[in-house]
């Protein structure tokens, strides 16, 4: 039924629309002429009405788009839009822009002691760990799995490292609390930054390399430098 709904809805509106339209020319032909100027009116209203709901139902289904459910922190579509977007603006600055990619480590583990539904809630935990503690022109989602990217505008590499690092101590001080045990998890952070605008998947491959790197060590955060992928 929900499948046949989607694909039927906007020939449903546009039809509605018309019979509403319809109805107000027979009105039209056969009411008083004193009513004509209250029928088209209340039909402008009635039309006013239904754009104004189809309209909050795209920003409602927009905002769907570009979040993630889990940790209702922007996602992957967002953070592509947004990176475009950021890297377009660069040249309006000299600081340059930076990515973060961040990894829990082995968060496999915790699925596997305490059970998905608990890895869910460590994931939105994290989130509730950074977001507040990066700047509010800084976009931080969740790029997928048990992966976040923070993108950092107007961020030079000593800076991207320092939020880096504060955002790692972060979450190795933090307790994590399950049912009947507690313990620390750690990320490892990619770190990349550029001065002048390039690829923005050059970008992310970068970071990803640097993430790649920190890995090695884990709880650890690695900054990858544009001639490292030039091979
Ligand atoms: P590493 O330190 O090398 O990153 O090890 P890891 O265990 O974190 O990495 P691995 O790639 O082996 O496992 C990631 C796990 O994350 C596997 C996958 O089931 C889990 N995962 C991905 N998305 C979600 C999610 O939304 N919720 C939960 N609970 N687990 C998820
Ligand atoms: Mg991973
Ligand atoms: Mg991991």
């Amino acid at each position: 039924m929900d499948r046949i709904l989607n694909k039927f809805t906007p020939f449903i509106i546009s039809l509605n629309v018309i019979i509403l339209h319809i109805l107000g020319y027979v009105l039209d032909l056969y009411a008083p002429r004193k009513y004509i100027f209250i029928i088209w009116t209340s039909i402008a209203f009635i039309d006013a009405v239904f754009a104004f709901r189809c309209g909050m139902m795209m920003k409602d289904l927009r905002i769907l788009a570009y979040t993630d459910k889990l940790t209702e922190l922007y996602n992957r579509r967002f953070f592509v839009g947004k990176m475009v977007d950021e890297m377009k603006k660069l040249k309006d600055n000299d600081l340059g822009i930076s990515l973060l990619m961040i990894d829990v480590d082995n968060f496999k583990i915790i699925n596997d002691t305490y059970g998905h539904s608990s890895g869910d809630l460590v994931l939105k935990e994290l989130a509730n760990i950074i977001k507040p503690n990066i700047r509010a022109r800084d976009t931080i989602t969740r790029f997928g799995g048990e992966e976040f990217a923070i993108i950092l505008p107007e961020t030079n590499k000593e800076k991207a490292i320092i939020v880096a690092e504060k955002i790692r101590n972060l979450v190795a001080s933090h307790v994590f609390r399950f049912k009947e045990d507690e313990r620390n998890v750690t990320i490892s952070i990619g770190v990349v930054s550029v001065r002048d605008q390039v690829d923005t998947q050059l970008l992310i491959d970068l970071a990803d390399r640097a993430l790649y790197k920190a890995k090695e060590r884990r709880n650890t955060v690695v900054f990858s430098e544009l001639g490292d992928l030039v091979v």
